[in-house]
Parts: C-alpha cells; sequence; structure tokens
C-alpha cells in the first residue's frame, strides 16, 4: 500500500476533491453527544467533525438503506407495469471508522459474495468510495463499549477501505491508499512524500491507542464464538439473556453488520403501487412467522439465541469469511436491557465459568488405576 503525508489543514481538500464527482457523506455534531453522517454541502463543509464519536446510525445505509424502493408497479386489470428501480448515484463516505469498513465489507460478502448476487446492494456499492479515519483519539473516537481489537477491525482497517486517514499528531496525517482509486488521489500536491519516523509514530500511537480499549469486554470474545460453535450455551442462559430483551430491534437497525429485510407493496397513487424492501430484526417475533401462523421461535430467547449464533457462529465465518459482529458496540449503547454483545460475552463468560467439570474429591474415596494424569493432560 502506498502512503503519503497530507498537513492537518488540508485534510477537507480531500472533500473537495471527491465532491467534484461523487456525493460525499461525512460525520457532523448533533445535539448533546450525537454524531450524525449527512451530505457535505457548501455551507456545511467546515463543520465536518474528524474526531468524534461514532454515529449510533451506521453509514451501512448508503448501500442497503433503511427502506427503498426496489421497483413501480402502474395499472393493473390484468395489464400491470412493472418497472425496476435502481440508485446509482456516486457516493463517498468520508470519515468512516475501522469497524464500519469491516461492516460493509461484511454486507458485501452477503448480498455480492454468494450464487446470488443483490441488484439493488451491487448498484450502491459500485460507485461507492471509503475514507476511513482511524480511530487515535481516546477522548472522542473511542467509547467504552468499542471492541474493534477484539473483532480484529481496528483501531486500523487493514484493508477494504480506498483511502485511509490517520492523525499523526503535530499536524500531520498519514494518508494510505488502499486501491488504485484511492492512490489516484495522490497526484494533488497537498499530499506528500514522508519519512521512515512518521511510519515509526503511525505504529507507536497505534501501539498506545490498542491500550485503550476496555479488558473486561474484549477478553472473552473468541471463547464466545468457540461456546457458541459448539452449541454448550446452556439453554438457561440464554434465557436468563432473553428475559431481559424488550424486542425494540434497537440492536440490529445500528448493527453495521445485520442484514434482516423484509419486503412489503404499498399503493401511492391511484393504480400505482411501488414495492419497497425495509429493515427487519431476527429480535421481532414477526421476522420469523411463517405463513399460517406458526412461529420456531415464538419464544423472545430463541430469537436472542439465534441473533447471537449468525453473529459469531463457525458455521457462518467460513461461508462469509467474516464474523458478523464487527466490535462497533452500538448494540450496547442502544439495548435497554443491557444485552448487546460485550454483556452478552460477559454473561456467557461467566455461566461458563461455573461449568467446572472437576468434583471435589470424596475423603476416603481410592484413585482409579491408570488415572494418573500430569498437569499437561
Ligand atoms: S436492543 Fe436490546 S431490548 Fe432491543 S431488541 Fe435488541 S436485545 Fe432486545
Ligand atoms: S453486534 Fe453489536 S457490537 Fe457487534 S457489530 Fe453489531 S452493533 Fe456492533
Amino acid at each position: 500500500m502506498r502512503a503519503r503525508i497530507i498537513h492537518r489543514d488540508d485534510v477537507l481538500k480531500i472533500v473537495d476533491l471527491l465532491r467534484k464527482d461523487h456525493e460525499v457523506l461525512a460525520p457532523f455534531r448533533g445535539r448533546g453527544r450525537d454524531s450524525v453522517f449527512d451530505i457535505v454541502t457548501d455551507e456545511n463543509r467546515d463543520q465536518i467533525q474528524i474526531h468524534i464519536a461514532n454515529p449510533y446510525h451506521p453509514p451501512k445505509r448508503y448501500v442497503f438503506p433503511q427502506i427503498e424502493r426496489i421497483m413501480k408497479i402502474r395499472g393493473g386489470g390484468g395489464d400491470p407495469r412493472v418497472e425496476p428501480t435502481y440508485d446509482g448515484t456516486r457516493r463517498a463516505i468520508f470519515g468512516i471508522r475501522s469497524c464500519d469498513v469491516a461492516g460493509i465489507w461484511h454486507l458485501d460478502r452477503f448480498f455480492l459474495g454468494r450464487d446470488f448476487r443483490d441488484v439493488y446492494y451491487e448498484r450502491h456499492r459500485r460507485g461507492l468510495f471509503l475514507v476511513n479515519v482511524v480511530c487515535t483519539d481516546p477522548t472522542s473516537d473511542i467509547d467504552e463499549s468499542c471492541f474493534c481489537v477484539c473483532a480484529d477491525t481496528g483501531p486500523a482497517a487493514r484493508d477494504h477501505f480506498d483511502l485511509q486517514l490517520m492523525d499523526l499528531g503535530g499536524g500531520e496525517f498519514m494518508a494510505v491508499a488502499g486501491t488504485p482509486a484511492g492512490a489516484a488521489l495522490f497526484a494533488d500536491p497537498i499530499f506528500k512524500r514522508g519519512a521512515a519516523e512518521q511510519i515509526a509514530r503511525r505504529r507507536r500511537i497505534l501501539g498506545e491507542v490498542r491500550k485503550q480499549f476496555k479488558e473486561a469486554t474484549t477478553s472473552w470474545f473468541s471463547a464466545t464464538v468457540r461456546y457458541v460453535s459448539q452449541g454448550k450455551i446452556l439453554d438457561k442462559t440464554w434465557e436468563e439473556i432473553g428475559v431481559r430483551c424488550l424486542e425494540c430491534g434497537g440492536c440490529t437497525y445500528v448493527c453495521p453488520a445485520c442484514t434482516c429485510f423484509t419486503v412489503r407493496d404499498r399503493e401511492v397513487g391511484a393504480g400505482e403501487w411501488e414495492r419497497v424492501r425495509l429493515w427487519d430484526a431476527c429480535a421481532l417475533g414477526g421476522f420469523t412467522r411463517m405463513a399460517g401462523g406458526h412461529n420456531p421461535r415464538r419464544a423472545v430467547h430463541d430469537r436472542r439465541n439465534r441473533r447471537f449464533f449468525r453473529k459469531l457462529a463457525h458455521y457462518f465465518i467460513q461461508r462469509e469469511l467474516s464474523m458478523a459482529c464487527v466490535g462497533c458496540g452500538r448494540c450496547t449503547e442502544v439495548c435497554h436491557g443491557d444485552i448487546g454483545m460485550p454483556s452478552v460475552v460477559e454473561m456467557i463468560r461467566r455461566a461458563t465459568a461455573q461449568d467446572d467439570k472437576i468434583a471435589p474429591e470424596r475423603p476416603g474415596a481410592a484413585e482409579p488405576k491408570g488415572q494418573h494424569g500430569s498437569a499437561g493432560d
């Protein structure tokens, strides 16, 4: 990958370059802690934020909109005219965090990586340019719910971006090109050649940033993947998790890696209908209810367990080459029942820690023959 140095005062000029042939989205401050991705205009361009809490509403909506018309239907009387509708706007997302870059790559695998290619997703994705900003400021970029280090998606994305920016301090940013389109921007004189010292500084900063993540959130994640994959979590643990779910769907809607959707037809005028695709959630009973009314996952805890199986189980990791959790921590922030991913990992840690196979020795019991184990058995 090629890298260049850019001065802080020139960083927003990248947005100007991209605006020539893209609609550019970037992070802005909202009310209170809120932050939001919005379209960059001449009026708001100077309010773009580089260091800011990652918006709750993930940028996945630019490739997989919350509600999207996929076709128009006109006329009736046995002769309806069906017209697919596509949005082919060329977009660039400036300031996308590493976890969300991984989220989009996960969606790529889901919508485009198998036998069927989703043409609606493909149109959004085709012209998309991603400018990843590495989280380096512990006071604004990194929340206590973040665990990208554990999901191996951050703090610096290793691939799947076009351009990556990292604040090196002292008014300097390192720009790394992830694709030929990203490298093409280096033709602009705002990008200068760097020195070995800046690469060393980048490594040093990344080492320091990694220490900012809460150990308790992250240390049991891989064991949870194994327990979930092996089906070793007891029903009573899933029930404990399930009773805390209010079935609001919030965890799914803020998740950059969730893919559930449903399709509806609705009348929009005289003799005119449209077919829309909209986000759905496996947490909701209606999602699993089948024609005829039978619901194989009627109990909330069955749907909860399904969500975590879908996110972490080895079967899906093999199929999609990534977990369906990128460690953004948003589900923790929005869940009223405190059963976002880090909390569930912690509940599973506690439940499996109790599952200790070594029983207390009975006084006077003879040691079985041939069972002299060593510490390594
Ligand atoms: S955000 Fe929490 S309460 Fe809402 S559906 Fe998800 S797990 Fe349940
Ligand atoms: S499951 Fe939670 S932490 Fe993982 S990617 Fe989704 S919202 Fe983020």
